[in-house]
Protein backbone atom coordinates (compact mmCIF):
# COMPACT_ATOMS: atom_id res chain seq x y z
CA UNK A 1 0.00 0.00 0.00
CA UNK A 2 2.35 2.42 0.35
CA UNK A 3 4.64 1.50 -2.51
CA UNK A 4 4.98 4.73 -4.72
CA UNK A 5 2.71 4.71 -8.30
CA UNK A 6 5.19 4.76 -10.71
CA UNK A 7 3.49 2.86 -13.84
CA UNK A 8 0.72 3.85 -15.23
CA UNK A 9 -1.06 1.57 -17.94
CA UNK A 10 -3.25 3.46 -20.41
CA UNK A 11 -5.41 1.02 -22.51
CA UNK A 12 -6.42 2.59 -25.73
CA UNK A 13 -5.35 5.02 -28.34
CA UNK A 14 -7.85 7.25 -29.62
CA UNK A 15 -7.86 10.81 -28.28
CA UNK A 16 -8.22 10.08 -24.95
CA UNK A 17 -5.72 7.66 -24.43
CA UNK A 18 -2.80 9.71 -26.28
CA UNK A 19 -4.11 13.38 -24.63
CA UNK A 20 -4.08 11.38 -21.21
CA UNK A 21 -0.50 10.02 -22.27
CA UNK A 22 0.61 13.03 -23.16
CA UNK A 23 -0.37 15.15 -20.17
CA UNK A 24 0.30 12.94 -17.92
CA UNK A 25 3.66 12.54 -19.16
CA UNK A 26 4.37 16.40 -19.61
CA UNK A 27 4.38 16.64 -15.84
CA UNK A 28 5.88 13.77 -14.39
CA UNK A 29 8.79 13.23 -17.43
CA UNK A 30 8.81 9.29 -17.51
CA UNK A 31 12.36 7.84 -17.13
CA UNK A 32 14.98 6.42 -14.92
CA UNK A 33 15.19 10.04 -13.12
CA UNK A 34 11.58 10.42 -11.89
CA UNK A 35 11.10 6.35 -11.79
CA UNK A 36 7.85 6.70 -13.79
CA UNK A 37 6.44 4.97 -16.86
CA UNK A 38 3.68 5.50 -18.66
CA UNK A 39 2.64 2.72 -21.24
CA UNK A 40 0.05 2.92 -23.41
CA UNK A 41 -1.92 -0.29 -25.03
CA UNK A 42 -3.84 -0.05 -28.09
CA UNK A 43 -5.58 -2.54 -30.02
CA UNK A 44 -4.42 -3.30 -34.11
CA UNK A 45 -7.45 -4.31 -34.83
CA UNK A 46 -9.84 -1.69 -32.98
CA UNK A 47 -9.39 1.73 -34.74
CA UNK A 48 -10.38 4.60 -32.78
CA UNK A 49 -13.79 6.55 -33.12
CA UNK A 50 -12.32 8.81 -35.92
CA UNK A 51 -14.82 11.36 -35.04
CA UNK A 52 -14.64 14.28 -32.58
CA UNK A 53 -13.29 17.67 -34.59
CA UNK A 54 -14.68 20.60 -32.46
CA UNK A 55 -12.56 21.16 -29.25
CA UNK A 56 -13.12 23.98 -26.98
CA UNK A 57 -10.24 27.13 -26.03
CA UNK A 58 -8.85 24.40 -23.40
CA UNK A 59 -7.11 22.61 -25.89
CA UNK A 60 -4.78 25.33 -26.48
CA UNK A 61 -3.70 25.09 -23.31
CA UNK A 62 -3.39 21.21 -23.43
CA UNK A 63 -1.43 21.23 -26.41
CA UNK A 64 1.13 24.16 -24.75
CA UNK A 65 1.47 22.15 -21.71
CA UNK A 66 2.47 19.17 -23.62
CA UNK A 67 5.34 21.14 -25.82
CA UNK A 68 3.54 21.19 -29.01
CA UNK A 69 4.19 23.78 -31.64
CA UNK A 70 1.02 25.18 -32.92
CA UNK A 71 2.60 25.38 -35.95
CA UNK A 72 3.11 21.80 -36.32
CA UNK A 73 -0.40 21.10 -34.74
CA UNK A 74 -2.15 23.23 -37.84
CA UNK A 75 -0.25 21.48 -40.48
CA UNK A 76 -0.26 18.15 -38.82
CA UNK A 77 -3.98 18.18 -38.00
CA UNK A 78 -5.48 19.25 -40.80
CA UNK A 79 -7.02 21.88 -38.30
CA UNK A 80 -8.55 25.28 -38.55
CA UNK A 81 -9.27 27.97 -36.13
CA UNK A 82 -13.27 27.44 -34.09
CA UNK A 83 -14.17 30.30 -32.50
CA UNK A 84 -17.70 29.07 -31.08
CA UNK A 85 -21.18 27.63 -32.49
CA UNK A 86 -23.76 28.96 -34.71
CA UNK A 87 -27.12 27.51 -33.80
CA UNK A 88 -29.37 27.71 -36.86
CA UNK A 89 -33.43 26.80 -36.53
CA UNK A 90 -33.42 25.95 -32.93
CA UNK A 91 -35.72 28.61 -32.06
CA UNK A 92 -38.16 28.39 -35.17
CA UNK A 93 -37.33 25.63 -37.00
CA UNK A 94 -36.55 28.15 -39.87
CA UNK A 95 -33.54 30.88 -40.68
CA UNK A 96 -33.40 31.64 -37.33
CA UNK A 97 -29.60 31.64 -35.88
CA UNK A 98 -27.58 32.90 -32.87
CA UNK A 99 -23.97 32.54 -31.83
CA UNK A 100 -22.54 31.35 -28.73
CA UNK A 101 -19.26 32.53 -29.17
CA UNK A 102 -15.69 31.62 -27.01
CA UNK A 103 -15.10 35.39 -26.37
CA UNK A 104 -16.62 36.20 -22.34
CA UNK A 105 -18.33 39.22 -22.45
CA UNK A 106 -16.39 42.64 -21.18
CA UNK A 107 -16.24 43.09 -17.45
CA UNK A 108 -18.11 40.17 -17.05
CA UNK A 109 -17.41 39.76 -13.32
CA UNK A 110 -18.30 44.03 -12.72
CA UNK A 111 -21.47 44.40 -14.34
CA UNK A 112 -24.20 42.61 -16.05
CA UNK A 113 -24.28 43.55 -19.38
CA UNK A 114 -27.17 41.24 -20.58
CA UNK A 115 -29.61 43.32 -18.31
CA UNK A 116 -28.58 46.52 -19.79
CA UNK A 117 -28.95 45.02 -23.29
CA UNK A 118 -32.40 44.14 -22.98
CA UNK A 119 -33.71 48.19 -24.16
CA UNK A 120 -32.23 46.94 -26.98
CA UNK A 121 -32.65 43.32 -27.46
CA UNK A 122 -35.15 44.09 -30.72
CA UNK A 123 -32.49 46.26 -32.85
CA UNK A 124 -28.90 43.84 -31.83
CA UNK A 125 -28.63 40.05 -30.66
CA UNK A 126 -27.27 39.62 -27.49
CA UNK A 127 -23.70 38.43 -28.45
CA UNK A 128 -23.32 40.73 -31.53
CA UNK A 129 -23.92 43.46 -28.71
CA UNK A 130 -21.26 42.78 -26.27
CA UNK A 131 -18.70 40.63 -29.06
CA UNK A 132 -17.30 41.56 -32.26
CA UNK A 133 -16.90 37.86 -32.53
CA UNK A 134 -20.10 36.40 -34.27
CA UNK A 135 -19.56 39.05 -36.67
CA UNK A 136 -16.12 37.99 -37.73
CA UNK A 137 -17.90 33.99 -37.44
CA UNK A 138 -20.12 35.94 -40.22
CA UNK A 139 -17.26 36.43 -42.41
CA UNK A 140 -15.46 33.42 -41.95
CA UNK A 141 -12.45 35.35 -40.26
CA UNK A 142 -9.71 33.86 -38.27
CA UNK A 143 -9.09 34.83 -34.89
CA UNK A 144 -5.53 36.31 -34.83
CA UNK A 145 -3.02 37.26 -37.45
CA UNK A 146 0.31 35.58 -38.63
CA UNK A 147 2.00 37.75 -36.52
CA UNK A 148 0.37 36.31 -33.18
CA UNK A 149 2.64 34.08 -31.06
CA UNK A 150 1.72 30.60 -31.10
CA UNK A 151 -1.68 30.15 -28.69
CA UNK A 152 -2.18 33.88 -27.81
CA UNK A 153 -5.54 35.07 -29.41
CA UNK A 154 -7.22 38.50 -30.54
CA UNK A 155 -10.62 36.62 -30.54
CA UNK A 156 -10.72 33.85 -27.85
CA UNK A 157 -10.83 30.64 -30.10
CA UNK A 158 -10.53 26.31 -29.74
CA UNK A 159 -10.11 23.93 -32.98
CA UNK A 160 -11.51 21.85 -35.86
CA UNK A 161 -9.38 19.14 -36.53
CA UNK A 162 -9.15 15.56 -38.02
CA UNK A 163 -9.27 13.54 -34.92
CA UNK A 164 -7.20 10.44 -37.07
CA UNK A 165 -4.08 13.16 -37.63
CA UNK A 166 -4.77 14.41 -34.65
CA UNK A 167 -4.25 10.91 -32.35
CA UNK A 168 -1.51 9.97 -35.26
CA UNK A 169 0.14 13.51 -34.30
CA UNK A 170 -0.13 13.16 -30.16
CA UNK A 171 1.30 9.42 -30.48
CA UNK A 172 4.55 10.86 -32.41
CA UNK A 173 4.97 13.54 -30.01
CA UNK A 174 4.38 11.71 -26.54
CA UNK A 175 6.69 9.07 -27.69
CA UNK A 176 9.33 10.78 -29.65
CA UNK A 177 9.64 13.73 -27.22
CA UNK A 178 7.83 13.18 -24.09
CA UNK A 179 9.21 9.30 -23.34
CA UNK A 180 5.32 7.10 -23.64
CA UNK A 181 6.03 3.80 -24.33
CA UNK A 182 3.55 2.36 -27.18
CA UNK A 183 2.84 -0.87 -27.22
CA UNK A 184 0.21 -2.43 -29.85
CA UNK A 185 -1.59 -5.65 -28.68
CA UNK A 186 -4.83 -6.64 -28.15
CA UNK A 187 -5.85 -6.73 -24.27
CA UNK A 188 -7.38 -9.87 -24.26
CA UNK A 189 -7.86 -10.52 -20.25
CA UNK A 190 -7.21 -8.59 -16.52
CA UNK A 191 -5.23 -10.10 -14.03
CA UNK A 192 -6.22 -9.06 -9.91
CA UNK A 193 -4.80 -8.95 -7.01
CA UNK A 194 -6.75 -10.77 -4.18
CA UNK A 195 -8.51 -7.67 -3.10
CA UNK A 196 -9.94 -6.66 -6.54
CA UNK A 197 -6.99 -4.02 -7.95
CA UNK A 198 -6.03 -4.67 -11.65
CA UNK A 199 -2.43 -6.44 -11.50
CA UNK A 200 -1.68 -6.69 -14.93
CA UNK A 201 -3.34 -6.66 -18.77
CA UNK A 202 -3.15 -10.32 -20.08
CA UNK A 203 -2.16 -9.11 -24.04
CA UNK A 204 -2.74 -11.25 -27.02
CA UNK A 205 1.28 -11.41 -28.23
CA UNK A 206 3.22 -10.33 -25.61
CA UNK A 207 4.17 -10.97 -21.31
CA UNK A 208 1.40 -9.37 -19.47
CA UNK A 209 1.77 -5.52 -18.16
CA UNK A 210 1.99 -4.63 -15.17
CA UNK A 211 1.12 -1.36 -14.08
CA UNK A 212 0.21 0.80 -10.62
CA UNK A 213 -2.58 2.41 -11.69
CA UNK A 214 -4.76 1.69 -15.37
CA UNK A 215 -6.16 4.29 -17.53
CA UNK A 216 -9.49 3.14 -19.37
CA UNK A 217 -8.95 4.61 -22.29
CA UNK A 218 -10.93 1.42 -24.50
CA UNK A 219 -13.74 3.93 -25.80
CA UNK A 220 -17.22 2.43 -26.24
CA UNK A 221 -15.62 -1.02 -25.76
CA UNK A 222 -15.33 0.35 -21.95
CA UNK A 223 -12.92 -2.80 -20.81
CA UNK A 224 -11.80 -2.10 -17.81
CA UNK A 225 -14.37 0.30 -16.14
CA UNK A 226 -17.70 -1.60 -17.71
CA UNK A 227 -16.88 -4.93 -18.84
CA UNK A 228 -14.38 -6.07 -16.23
CA UNK A 229 -15.79 -3.97 -13.10
CA UNK A 230 -19.42 -3.86 -13.92
CA UNK A 231 -19.72 -0.34 -12.60
CA UNK A 232 -23.17 0.37 -13.70
CA UNK A 233 -24.04 3.12 -16.59
CA UNK A 234 -26.93 5.63 -15.83
CA UNK A 235 -29.00 6.48 -19.01
CA UNK A 236 -29.87 10.16 -19.54
CA UNK A 237 -32.14 9.35 -22.61
CA UNK A 238 -35.42 10.60 -20.89
CA UNK A 239 -33.01 14.31 -20.68
CA UNK A 240 -31.01 14.02 -23.66
CA UNK A 241 -33.36 12.07 -26.54
CA UNK A 242 -30.37 11.40 -29.21
CA UNK A 243 -28.77 8.37 -29.56
CA UNK A 244 -27.01 7.90 -33.38
CA UNK A 245 -25.52 9.60 -35.90
CA UNK A 246 -24.67 9.31 -39.33
CA UNK A 247 -21.21 10.75 -40.45
CA UNK A 248 -19.39 12.00 -43.53
CA UNK A 249 -16.60 13.40 -44.79
CA UNK A 250 -17.86 15.95 -47.33
CA UNK A 251 -15.00 16.83 -50.01
CA UNK A 252 -14.28 20.45 -50.93
CA UNK A 253 -16.04 22.14 -54.01
CA UNK A 254 -13.01 24.33 -54.89
CA UNK A 255 -9.32 25.38 -52.83
CA UNK A 256 -10.82 28.92 -52.24
CA UNK A 257 -14.30 27.90 -50.46
CA UNK A 258 -14.07 29.94 -47.32
CA UNK A 259 -13.55 27.90 -44.10
CA UNK A 260 -16.09 28.50 -41.21
CA UNK A 261 -14.67 29.64 -38.27
CA UNK A 262 -17.58 28.48 -36.26
CA UNK A 263 -19.02 24.64 -35.80
CA UNK A 264 -22.69 25.45 -37.53
CA UNK A 265 -25.49 23.20 -35.74
CA UNK A 266 -28.40 23.32 -37.47
CA UNK A 267 -31.54 21.88 -36.29
CA UNK A 268 -33.42 18.66 -37.69
CA UNK A 269 -37.04 17.61 -36.97
CA UNK A 270 -35.35 14.61 -34.66
CA UNK A 271 -31.63 15.83 -34.11
CA UNK A 272 -29.31 18.34 -35.58
CA UNK A 273 -26.71 18.21 -37.65
CA UNK A 274 -23.15 18.96 -37.14
CA UNK A 275 -20.61 21.05 -39.95
CA UNK A 276 -17.35 21.29 -39.21
CA UNK A 277 -15.19 23.24 -41.96
CA UNK A 278 -11.48 21.50 -42.00
CA UNK A 279 -9.32 23.26 -44.91
CA UNK A 280 -9.24 19.96 -47.26
CA UNK A 281 -13.17 18.71 -46.12
CA UNK A 282 -16.24 19.09 -43.69
CA UNK A 283 -17.08 16.83 -41.28
CA UNK A 284 -20.37 16.61 -41.27
CA UNK A 285 -23.14 14.37 -39.14
CA UNK A 286 -26.52 14.02 -38.34
CA UNK A 287 -27.26 13.32 -34.72
CA UNK A 288 -30.77 11.93 -33.76
CA UNK A 289 -32.96 10.36 -31.80
CA UNK A 290 -34.03 6.40 -33.08
CA UNK A 291 -37.34 7.24 -31.39
CA UNK A 292 -38.36 10.24 -33.23
CA UNK A 293 -36.95 9.62 -36.72
CA UNK A 294 -35.62 5.98 -38.62
CA UNK A 295 -32.40 5.68 -40.11
CA UNK A 296 -34.03 5.93 -43.34
CA UNK A 297 -35.57 9.17 -42.96
CA UNK A 298 -32.34 10.56 -41.38
CA UNK A 299 -30.55 9.59 -43.96
CA UNK A 300 -32.54 11.16 -46.20
CA UNK A 301 -32.53 14.81 -43.82
CA UNK A 302 -28.87 14.15 -44.43
CA UNK A 303 -28.88 13.91 -48.15
CA UNK A 304 -31.20 17.49 -48.56
CA UNK A 305 -28.87 19.02 -46.57
CA UNK A 306 -25.58 17.67 -47.80
CA UNK A 307 -27.62 18.52 -51.81
CA UNK A 308 -28.28 22.56 -50.21
CA UNK A 309 -24.41 22.62 -49.08
CA UNK A 310 -22.34 20.82 -51.45
CA UNK A 311 -22.36 19.31 -55.06
CA UNK A 312 -25.58 17.23 -55.90
CA UNK A 313 -23.78 14.46 -57.01
CA UNK A 314 -22.02 13.53 -53.92
CA UNK A 315 -25.15 14.37 -52.16
CA UNK A 316 -27.06 11.32 -53.80
CA UNK A 317 -24.11 9.07 -53.65
CA UNK A 318 -22.58 9.37 -50.36
CA UNK A 319 -22.23 6.65 -47.66
CA UNK A 320 -22.73 7.56 -44.43
CA UNK A 321 -21.13 5.89 -41.88
CA UNK A 322 -23.76 5.01 -38.64
CA UNK A 323 -22.53 5.51 -34.85
CA UNK A 324 -25.11 4.27 -32.35
CA UNK A 325 -24.28 5.32 -28.57
CA UNK A 326 -26.49 5.29 -25.34
CA UNK A 327 -26.16 8.53 -23.88
CA UNK A 328 -25.04 8.61 -20.53
CA UNK A 329 -22.09 7.77 -17.62
CA UNK A 330 -20.56 5.43 -15.25
CA UNK A 331 -22.11 5.67 -11.96
CA UNK A 332 -18.70 5.95 -10.82
CA UNK A 333 -15.57 6.87 -13.36
CA UNK A 334 -12.65 5.64 -10.79
CA UNK A 335 -12.78 2.07 -9.28
CA UNK A 336 -9.54 0.61 -7.67
CA UNK A 337 -6.78 1.22 -9.17
CA UNK A 338 -9.09 2.03 -12.55
CA UNK A 339 -9.90 5.16 -13.67
CA UNK A 340 -12.08 5.65 -17.04
CA UNK A 341 -11.56 8.55 -19.38
CA UNK A 342 -13.05 9.14 -22.89
CA UNK A 343 -15.83 7.52 -24.39
CA UNK A 344 -15.24 4.53 -21.78
CA UNK A 345 -16.61 6.52 -19.10
CA UNK A 346 -19.24 8.54 -20.85
CA UNK A 347 -20.94 9.67 -23.65
CA UNK A 348 -23.78 12.43 -24.46
CA UNK A 349 -24.48 13.84 -27.63
CA UNK A 350 -21.52 16.12 -28.98
CA UNK A 351 -23.30 19.63 -29.12
CA UNK A 352 -21.35 21.98 -27.59
CA UNK A 353 -18.40 19.43 -27.99
CA UNK A 354 -17.74 18.80 -24.37
CA UNK A 355 -16.48 15.46 -24.59
CA UNK A 356 -12.89 16.37 -25.53
CA UNK A 357 -12.67 18.59 -23.03
CA UNK A 358 -13.71 16.28 -20.32
CA UNK A 359 -10.83 14.14 -21.68
CA UNK A 360 -8.76 17.41 -20.92
CA UNK A 361 -10.06 17.94 -17.20
CA UNK A 362 -9.95 14.63 -16.25
CA UNK A 363 -5.91 14.18 -17.62
CA UNK A 364 -5.21 17.22 -16.02
CA UNK A 365 -6.38 15.67 -12.68
CA UNK A 366 -4.84 12.59 -12.90
CA UNK A 367 -1.78 14.05 -13.45
CA UNK A 368 -2.30 16.91 -10.70
CA UNK A 369 -3.47 14.84 -8.38
CA UNK A 370 -1.25 10.97 -9.14
CA UNK A 371 -1.77 9.21 -5.38
CA UNK A 372 1.49 9.22 -4.01
CA UNK A 373 0.64 5.09 -2.98
CA UNK A 374 -1.62 2.87 -3.45
CA UNK A 375 -2.79 3.81 0.65
CA UNK A 376 -4.34 7.07 -0.61
CA UNK A 377 -5.07 6.13 -4.02
CA UNK A 378 -9.14 6.01 -3.02
CA UNK A 379 -8.88 9.83 -1.59
CA UNK A 380 -8.37 11.19 -4.96
CA UNK A 381 -10.45 8.41 -6.34
CA UNK A 382 -13.64 9.89 -4.61
CA UNK A 383 -12.59 13.19 -4.86
CA UNK A 384 -12.50 12.87 -9.06
CA UNK A 385 -15.86 10.75 -9.03
CA UNK A 386 -17.55 13.76 -7.00
CA UNK A 387 -16.24 15.86 -9.33
CA UNK A 388 -16.77 14.43 -12.77
CA UNK A 389 -20.51 13.15 -11.47
CA UNK A 390 -20.38 17.10 -10.75
CA UNK A 391 -19.42 17.98 -14.83
CA UNK A 392 -21.95 14.97 -16.29
CA UNK A 393 -24.73 16.38 -13.82
CA UNK A 394 -24.13 19.92 -15.33
CA UNK A 395 -23.09 18.94 -18.88
CA UNK A 396 -26.56 17.00 -19.27
CA UNK A 397 -28.37 20.47 -17.60
CA UNK A 398 -26.63 22.97 -20.13
CA UNK A 399 -27.80 20.57 -22.93
CA UNK A 400 -30.74 20.57 -22.07
CA UNK A 401 -31.48 23.95 -22.21
CA UNK A 402 -30.64 24.40 -25.98
CA UNK A 403 -33.85 22.37 -26.26
CA UNK A 404 -36.12 23.01 -23.68
CA UNK A 405 -36.32 26.53 -24.89
CA UNK A 406 -36.97 26.19 -28.29
CA UNK A 407 -40.49 26.97 -29.73
CA UNK A 408 -40.48 24.54 -32.61
CA UNK A 409 -44.20 22.64 -32.66
CA UNK A 410 -43.27 20.90 -36.11
CA UNK A 411 -42.11 17.36 -34.70
CA UNK A 412 -43.25 15.31 -31.35
CA UNK A 413 -39.54 15.45 -30.77
CA UNK A 414 -38.89 19.13 -30.08
CA UNK A 415 -42.61 19.57 -28.70
CA UNK A 416 -41.47 16.10 -26.29
CA UNK A 417 -38.29 17.77 -25.10
CA UNK A 418 -40.15 20.79 -23.59
CA UNK A 419 -42.45 18.76 -21.91
CA UNK A 420 -41.41 19.18 -18.07
CA UNK A 421 -41.06 16.02 -16.95
CA UNK A 422 -38.02 15.65 -19.48
CA UNK A 423 -35.95 19.06 -17.75
CA UNK A 424 -34.19 18.17 -14.94
CA UNK A 425 -35.43 19.64 -11.95
CA UNK A 426 -32.26 21.78 -11.04
CA UNK A 427 -32.70 23.13 -14.69
CA UNK A 428 -35.97 24.08 -14.34
CA UNK A 429 -35.26 25.61 -11.05
CA UNK A 430 -32.74 27.64 -12.41
CA UNK A 431 -35.21 28.26 -15.68
CA UNK A 432 -37.81 30.24 -13.14
CA UNK A 433 -34.70 31.83 -11.26
CA UNK A 434 -33.83 34.20 -14.67
CA UNK A 435 -36.91 35.02 -15.48
CA UNK A 436 -36.28 37.68 -12.93
CA UNK A 437 -32.14 37.86 -13.06
CA UNK A 438 -29.58 37.11 -15.70
CA UNK A 439 -27.48 33.90 -14.72
CA UNK A 440 -24.57 34.76 -12.64
CA UNK A 441 -21.85 32.91 -11.00
CA UNK A 442 -23.65 32.36 -7.53
CA UNK A 443 -25.94 29.78 -9.58
CA UNK A 444 -22.88 27.74 -10.37
CA UNK A 445 -21.57 25.94 -7.33
CA UNK A 446 -17.97 25.20 -8.73
CA UNK A 447 -15.22 27.38 -9.66
CA UNK A 448 -14.18 25.76 -12.45
CA UNK A 449 -17.34 24.63 -14.09
CA UNK A 450 -17.77 23.40 -17.81
CA UNK A 451 -19.92 26.25 -18.68
CA UNK A 452 -19.46 29.11 -17.22
CA UNK A 453 -22.91 31.92 -16.48
CA UNK A 454 -21.36 33.60 -19.84
CA UNK A 455 -22.27 30.36 -22.00
CA UNK A 456 -26.07 29.98 -20.14
CA UNK A 457 -26.62 33.82 -21.14
CA UNK A 458 -25.69 33.46 -24.83
CA UNK A 459 -27.87 30.44 -25.01
CA UNK A 460 -30.77 32.00 -23.17
CA UNK A 461 -30.39 35.03 -24.74
CA UNK A 462 -30.39 34.06 -28.18
CA UNK A 463 -32.88 31.63 -27.73
CA UNK A 464 -35.21 34.57 -27.13
CA UNK A 465 -35.42 34.48 -23.37
CA UNK A 466 -36.67 36.93 -21.34
CA UNK A 467 -35.60 38.24 -18.10
CA UNK A 468 -37.77 40.98 -16.50
CA UNK A 469 -34.86 42.14 -14.15
CA UNK A 470 -37.03 42.39 -10.65
CA UNK A 471 -34.34 40.45 -9.04
CA UNK A 472 -31.64 42.91 -9.83
CA UNK A 473 -31.19 46.18 -8.08
CA UNK A 474 -32.56 49.20 -9.57
CA UNK A 475 -29.85 51.54 -7.70
CA UNK A 476 -26.88 49.38 -9.74
CA UNK A 477 -28.46 49.83 -12.91
CA UNK A 478 -28.16 53.37 -12.75
CA UNK A 479 -25.16 53.35 -11.75
CA UNK A 480 -23.74 51.23 -14.12
CA UNK A 481 -25.89 52.27 -17.42
CA UNK A 482 -22.87 54.58 -18.22
CA UNK A 483 -20.13 51.40 -18.10
CA UNK A 484 -22.53 49.58 -20.05
CA UNK A 485 -23.11 52.17 -22.62
CA UNK A 486 -18.90 52.58 -22.64
CA UNK A 487 -18.77 49.07 -23.08
CA UNK A 488 -21.33 48.20 -25.88
CA UNK A 489 -19.71 51.31 -27.87
CA UNK A 490 -15.78 49.48 -27.58
CA UNK A 491 -17.10 46.49 -28.84
CA UNK A 492 -19.16 48.01 -32.02
CA UNK A 493 -15.41 50.25 -32.55
CA UNK A 494 -13.25 46.82 -31.90
CA UNK A 495 -15.87 44.98 -34.32
CA UNK A 496 -15.75 47.52 -37.36
CA UNK A 497 -11.12 47.60 -36.33
CA UNK A 498 -11.10 43.84 -36.34
CA UNK A 499 -13.29 42.84 -39.41
CA UNK A 500 -10.76 44.89 -41.54
CA UNK A 501 -7.64 43.81 -39.80
CA UNK A 502 -8.21 40.01 -39.58
CA UNK A 503 -7.78 37.43 -42.30
CA UNK A 504 -10.02 35.02 -43.23
CA UNK A 505 -9.64 31.67 -41.47
CA UNK A 506 -8.52 30.10 -44.67
CA UNK A 507 -6.21 32.66 -45.60
CA UNK A 508 -4.13 32.68 -42.20
CA UNK A 509 -4.11 28.87 -42.43
CA UNK A 510 -2.95 28.50 -45.89
CA UNK A 511 -0.20 31.34 -43.94
CA UNK A 512 -0.14 28.94 -41.33
CA UNK A 513 1.49 26.62 -43.73
CA UNK A 514 4.36 28.15 -45.01
CA UNK A 515 5.57 30.62 -42.42
CA UNK A 516 5.65 29.51 -38.25
CA UNK A 517 3.45 31.71 -36.14
CA UNK A 518 5.92 33.48 -33.49
CA UNK A 519 6.68 31.37 -30.51
CA UNK A 520 5.71 32.94 -27.26
C1 LIG B 1 -20.82 11.28 -33.54
C2 LIG B 1 -19.81 11.83 -32.58
C3 LIG B 1 -19.35 13.13 -32.72
C4 LIG B 1 -18.43 13.65 -31.81
N1 LIG B 1 -18.04 14.96 -31.91
C5 LIG B 1 -17.25 15.50 -30.96
C6 LIG B 1 -16.83 16.85 -31.01
O1 LIG B 1 -17.12 17.59 -31.94
N2 LIG B 1 -16.05 17.31 -30.00
C7 LIG B 1 -15.68 16.54 -28.95
O2 LIG B 1 -15.04 17.03 -28.04
N3 LIG B 1 -16.00 15.24 -28.93
C8 LIG B 1 -16.78 14.70 -29.88
N4 LIG B 1 -17.09 13.38 -29.83
C9 LIG B 1 -16.48 12.53 -28.80
C10 LIG B 1 -15.05 12.16 -29.22
O3 LIG B 1 -15.07 11.52 -30.48
C11 LIG B 1 -14.40 11.24 -28.20
O4 LIG B 1 -14.57 11.73 -26.92
C12 LIG B 1 -12.91 11.12 -28.46
O5 LIG B 1 -12.66 10.77 -29.78
C13 LIG B 1 -12.27 10.13 -27.53
O6 LIG B 1 -12.55 8.80 -27.89
P1 LIG B 1 -11.81 7.66 -27.06
O7 LIG B 1 -10.36 7.85 -27.19
O8 LIG B 1 -12.42 7.62 -25.72
O9 LIG B 1 -12.26 6.31 -27.79
P2 LIG B 1 -11.80 5.70 -29.20
O10 LIG B 1 -11.38 6.74 -30.17
O11 LIG B 1 -12.91 4.78 -29.62
O12 LIG B 1 -10.52 4.84 -28.86
C14 LIG B 1 -10.61 3.55 -28.27
C15 LIG B 1 -9.23 2.92 -28.24
O13 LIG B 1 -9.30 1.74 -27.45
C16 LIG B 1 -8.58 0.72 -28.09
N5 LIG B 1 -9.10 -0.59 -27.68
C17 LIG B 1 -10.38 -1.02 -27.68
N6 LIG B 1 -10.43 -2.32 -27.27
C18 LIG B 1 -9.14 -2.69 -27.00
C19 LIG B 1 -8.51 -3.90 -26.56
N7 LIG B 1 -9.21 -5.01 -26.29
N8 LIG B 1 -7.19 -3.89 -26.41
C20 LIG B 1 -6.42 -2.80 -26.67
N9 LIG B 1 -6.97 -1.64 -27.08
C21 LIG B 1 -8.29 -1.59 -27.26
C22 LIG B 1 -8.80 0.95 -29.59
O14 LIG B 1 -7.78 0.34 -30.35
C23 LIG B 1 -8.71 2.49 -29.62
O15 LIG B 1 -7.36 2.86 -29.75
C24 LIG B 1 -17.96 12.83 -30.75
C25 LIG B 1 -18.39 11.51 -30.65
C26 LIG B 1 -19.31 11.00 -31.54
C27 LIG B 1 -19.76 9.58 -31.39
Amino acid sequence: MSDPINTVIIVGGGSAGWLTAGLLAAEHRPGPQSGKKIVLVESPDVSPIGVGEGTWPTMRTSLQAMGISETDFVRHCDASFKQGTRFVGWLHGGDDYYYHPFALPPRFHEIDLARHWQSMRNELSYADAITPQPAACEMALAPKQIATPEFASVLNYGYHLDAGKFSSFLQNHCVEKLGVTHVVDNVVGINTTTDGDVESLRVQSGEPIHGDLFVDCTGFASLLIGKHYKIPYRNIQDILFNDRALAIQVPRGSDDEPIASTTLSTAQGAGWIWDIALPTRRGVGYVYSSRYATDDEAESDLRRYVAATADAAFAESFEPRQIRFDPGHREKLWHRNCVAVGLSGGFVEPLEASALVMIELAAKMISEQLPANRAVMDVVAGRFNDKFLYHWRRIVEFLKLHYALSQRNDTEYWQDNRNPVSIPPDLRESLQLWRHQSPRYQDLFHIDELFPAASYRYVLYGMGFESDGAGNSRHSDIDTRELADGLFSDSAKLKSQLLGALPTNRELISKVSKISLPKV
